[in-house]
């Protein structure tokens, strides 16, 4: 699956638990980024350790 995000070809890795939206399978580098905002939880989709 790709990143959910536009222009982002990179395989999804993170799914992020929006409160205020719906979820959101994105790469990791995507992931970095907004899993920084308030109330965001970023849950690996495969076993990863980079969190
Ligand atoms: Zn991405």
């Amino acid at each position: 699956m790709d990143c959910a995000e536009d222009d982002c070809e990179n395989e999804a890795a993170v799914r992020l638990h929006i409160p205020w939206g719906e979820n959101r399978d994105v790469c990791t580098g995507h992931a970095r980024v907004q899993a920084r905002q308030d109330g965001v939880v970023a849950e690996p989709l495969d076993d990863m350790d980079w969190l």
